[in-house]
């Protein structure tokens, strides 16, 4: 059984109260080791600590937290198997995936934002006729939040940690109860970077507890929480009287739009990624697909033979393309969203099926789903499955498929297919979400700020834009008439 400890003062602790969560491994549902239950009293224990630490890191100058930061990310890349297999036994997605995505991603985290607080600038204006200038100054705000989910782990928990330590503030971070092992081993090597002690604490438990602790405690001045929208609801409910800044990445259900001129094979190639990369379990998949009518047949056909290839299996296995889902009540919810296919018109294309893979028989696997849906209103194509389950949908003009594309709730990015330049830009202007991609997915550059719109989320992270979140901004005015 492996037992994770909290990381609190660069020290590994029991939570205060001896409280311990199961951690179960969802190849083949068993539980392989315990994580503590923390509570308010860690929380507090944490805050202090952080607090301590946060006068000398703020004074710390930048090309000394720069290289710590630099080193976290080389000692991540060292480590990548360790992590990739850790990642890979939370999550149940294939360890060629973790080695390929997940700790690749989270060493570039830290490398990027080592590199971005080197560059990072404020402005001076100058104004003449009034014998003025103006400058401003962005400081660190204080000890922050970090709250993260289980889908990306290590990934989604560096992409805030990296910018808030770089920015010179000390940090709480929280990671999902159901995958914590790779933040119990990213303490190690914070430790061994020689992060000062406090700086970043990695508190471990439920985000009613240990979460909610976090959102409610008075002296932590910013929350950046990426997760479900329901989740975002609370967390800004609780959060706003206190005025803490707030950055918010929620839910997704993301068009994905085909029109007939486009690069048809890279497409094809694509829209398979795009849909069940990661077990369909990335807020990014386009999970609603639609199709220009006049090659919806074709696609249809293409898109179930190459579906019909990816293999399914123990995430250990090289040649799996598809793990295991996360969890069993997360196995539970996609299901029970498949049983409902053909009650509103709707037809199962392919998949749909509980597979048992040999010697992993209590795994959550699923055959990846291909559903037809008549209407872009029914609950299929309106609520986040976050599985391996993508609608299909013909259309027949622009203006239809743009309405289709932002009738739903959601808000956070979408993909657009065509050789038409044209039409790209209109629809790139008009789609309302924070990213689009045009004739490919998923290609990030960290310098570009993400982020959704509507129940997607509240700001941006990213490049300068989330190191001016973990930064307060005063400006002062001198006349030297
Ligand atoms: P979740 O909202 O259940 O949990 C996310 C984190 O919040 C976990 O660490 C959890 O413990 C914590 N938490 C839960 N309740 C809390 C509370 N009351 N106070 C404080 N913290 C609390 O989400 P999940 O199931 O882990 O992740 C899946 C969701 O995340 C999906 O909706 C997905 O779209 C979304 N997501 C969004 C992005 C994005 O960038 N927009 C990226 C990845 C995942």
């Amino acid at each position: 059984m492996i037992q994770l400890k909290n990381f609190i003062n660069g020290e590994f602790l029991n939570p205060i109260q001896n409280q311990w969560l199961d951690n179960y491994n969802p190849s083949n549902g068993s539980i392989y080791g315990q994580l503590p239950n923390s509570c308010l009293k860690d929380v507090n224990f944490a805050y202090e600590a952080a607090k301590k630490a946060f006068e000398s890191w703020s004074n710390t100058p930048i090309e000394k937290r720069s290289a710590i930061l630099l080193k976290i990310a080389s000692l991540i890349d060292d480590n990548l198997d360790r992590f990739a297999e850790a990642e890979s036994k939370d999550n149940g997605k294939p360890i060629s995936v973790a080695k390929r995505l997940d700790v690749p991603r989270a060493a570039s985290n830290f490398r990027f934002f080592g590199h971005a607080i080197t560059q990072f600038q404020s402005e001076s204006h100058e104004t003449k006729s009034e014998k003025t200038i103006n400058y401003t100054l962005r400081h660190p705000l204080g000890v922050v939040g970090c709250i993260s989910p289980w889908n990306l782990p290590l990934y989604l928990l560096t992409w805030k940690i990296a910018p808030a330590l770089a920015a010179g503030n000390c940090v709480i971070a929280k990671p999902s109860e159901i995958t914590p092992y790779t933040a119990f081993l990213l303490g190690e090597i914070c430790n061994k970077a020689g992060l000062p002690k406090g700086v970043l604490n990695i508190i471990h438990g439920k985000g009613a507890n240990a979460g909610q602790a976090i959102i409610e405690h008075v002296h932590i001045k910013a929350i950046s929480f990426t997760g479900g929208t329901e989740t975002g609801k609370i967390i800004a409910r609780t959060a706003a009287p206190m005025f803490k800044k707030l950055s918010l990445e929620l839910g997704g259900k993301n068009p994905n739009i085909i029109f007939a001129d486009c690069d048809y094979e890279k497409m094809l190639i694509s829209t398979v990624k795009s849909s069940f990369s990661n077990q369909g379990q990335i807020c990014l998949c386009g999970s609603r697909i639609f199709v220009e009518a006049s090659i919806f047949d074709q696609f249809k056909t293409d898109f179930i033979k190459c579906v019909s290839k990816l293999i399914v299996g123990p995430p250990s296995n090289k040649s799996t393309q598809i793990g295991a889902l996360v969890s069993k009540a997360h196995y539970e919810k996609v299901l029970s969203f498949i049983d409902r296919v053909g009650s509103d018109g709707s037809k199962l294309l392919y998949g749909g099926k509980r597979v048992h893979v040999k010697d992993h028989e209590g795994g959550y696997y699923l055959t990846p789903t291909i559903v037809q849906v008549e209407s872009n209103s029914c609950q299929l194509n309106q609520e986040e499955i976050f599985g391996p389950v993508v609608t299909i949908m013909p259309f027949e003009s622009e203006s239809q498929v743009l309405e289709m594309a932002n009738d739903v709730k959601y808000g956070l990015s979408a993909t657009v297919w065509t050789n038409n330049l044209k039409r790209s830009l209109f629809f790139s202007e008009h789609l309302e979400c924070g990213i689009v991609w045009v004739n490919t997915w998923m290609q990030r550059d960290l310098r570009t700020p993400f982020g959704g719109v509507k129940s997607s989320g509240l700001g941006r992270e990213g490049g300068f834009e989330v190191l001016r979140f973990f930064s307060e901004t005063k400006n002062i005015c001198i006349n030297y008439k």
